[in-house]
């Protein structure tokens, strides 16, 4: 019994973050409200300051992400974006410009200029250029190009390559499935077998994880979650489980663990926080969709799993897309009595505003992002004692967005000031979680796509 009483290595990290944790909230308790409210308040200038320098030049220690630049420019891009703010005209000409320089001749974009193209980095660069907007920006994406690319990258096995000869897995998925739904350009090609893949990761704790017979994970449950949605398969995962797995990934620090067991981390405020957002959408989209929220009853033979992604293609994905998807109505119609019919839910919160509170402590979170993962001299980290970076202040600040509208059942409406932890200026622009572009770029993108 001896082994159970001298803590695990990982069991010791824990106490030490908590014990950190807990001092910050001690602390921010004890004071003063108006000292309160300003710990609690998003320091905009400084973030966007931070941010906008790291877009004009970055230090030596940053040779290690050179395969990575397109990824630096979206962190950076979007997370000004989400706090509604712009880059200057001769930054954003720059930007589009070395983008333009990471497009590989024959489709998809590499690292930086030059090198060989990968899905990650193309899907970095398109939502980059997205989140930029206009014509310039959206003109510069070669969509033939970038089409047979995909195809070359896709495998007989349903899953994606990451680039020539790379490894399979479901952030390739998602990340050539997200793109060519963002430009318009996913046909039956791509999305055959995928769902089939992205099926056989759904693990036994109902997450899902990066490759068959690995563990179930934050940042490849929201992929393979956001891809289903995408190919309008969702309804073959197993969505009580995976909520299941997913609510009880959040820690009593208030925020988010990528794994079970695992520390509390900024970024999986969003790739959890994410996945409600997308849960969300996928109940309040259509009416007689519900989530079985019972006892695994998800061989149901009438399920209309085989119909759905047939009709997804026939009907053209565009469609399903915006509304998260679904033409299981007929089929949801057998429903018994172990599912919950989520129309009778989100009735009530379109017309009291608000009523139907999120599966994950949303205040707790906000708490969490605010109070330990802000750098208040601009950027957000990991957890305490971490230091800044692009790739937190990105995943942090998307997260701190879905948390804000974690309430809603109707996306027009703004939220109501207690759903927004800290002042109300704290509010950041809305995203469209299947891309994790902010809303409105993704409409202006959308309609270009349509017309072009
Ligand atoms: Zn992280």
């Amino acid at each position: 019994m001896e082994s159970f009483t001298s803590p695990t290595v990982t069991q010791r990290d824990q106490i030490l973050v908590e014990q950190q944790v807990f001092n910050i909230f001690k602390t921010f308790y004890n004071m003063p409200p108006s000292s309160q409210s300003f710990m609690l308040e998003l320091q905009r200038e400084n973030h966007v300051e931070y941010l906008t320098n790291g877009l004009k030049q970055l230090g030596p220690s940053f040779c290690v992400l050179d395969a990575n630049r397109p990824w630096i420019c979206y962190w950076i891009l979007h997370s000004i974006a989400l706090m509604d703010e712009f880059v200057d005209p001769e930054l954003e000409d720059n930007t589009i410009d070395f983008l333009g320089r990471c497009q590989d001749p024959n489709g998809g974009y590499g690292g930086g200029p030059g090198q060989m193209p990968h899905l990650a980095t193309t899907y970095a660069a398109v939502n980059s250029l997205v989140t930029l907007g206009g014509d310039k920006a959206l003109s510069s994406i070669n969509r033939q190009k970038l089409y047979s690319f995909m195809r070359k990258m896709k495998d007989a096995s349903g899953g994606f390559r990451m680039h020539d000869g790379g490894e399979i897995d479901v952030r390739a998925c998602y990340t050539a499935i997200s793109v060519a739904s963002l430009l318009n350009i996913l046909d039956d090609e791509l999305v055959q077998n995928v769902g089939n893949y992205i099926l056989s990761c759904q693990t036994y704790e109902g997450g899902i994880s990066g490759e068959p017979g690995s563990e179930a994970h934050g940042g490849y449950t929201f992929c393979g979650l956001a891809t289903m949605i995408l190919i309008n398969e969702v309804d073959r995962l197993d969505l009580s489980r995976l909520i299941d797995w997913v609510v009880f990934q959040q820690g009593v620090e208030g925020g988010f663990q990528g794994r079970t067991n695992k520390l509390v981390d900024g970024c999986y405020s969003f790739w959890q926080g994410g996945i409600f957002a997308l849960l969300k959408r996928l109940n309040s989209t259509k009416g007689e969709r519900s989530i079985p929220l019972g006892g695994g009853e998800d061989s149901d033979p009438e399920s209309p799993q085989t119909t759905a992604s047939s009709d997804a293609t026939d009907e053209g994905l565009n469609e399903d897309l915006s509304q998260g998807g679904s033409h299981s109505e007929k089929a949801d119609q057998h429903d018994t009595s172990s599912r919950v019919n989520v129309d009778k839910i989100d009735h009530n919160s379109s017309k009291g505003h608000a009523k139907v509170e999120p599966l994950f402590n949303s205040l707790a979170l906000q708490q969490y992002i605010l109070l330990c993962s802000q750098d208040l001299n601009g950027g957000l980290r990991d957890k305490p004692g971490k230091s800044r970076d692009h790739y937190h202040t990105c995943y942090c600040l998307s997260g701190l967005s879905v948390c804000q509208r974690s309430w809603l059942g109707d996306e027009d409406s703004p939220p109501l000031p207690r759903a927004v932890l800290g002042p109300y200026s704290n509010l950041l622009e809305p995203i469209h979680p299947l891309y994790n572009v902010v809303l409105d770029r993704y409409q202006e993108a959308e309609e270009f796509f349509t017309r072009s």
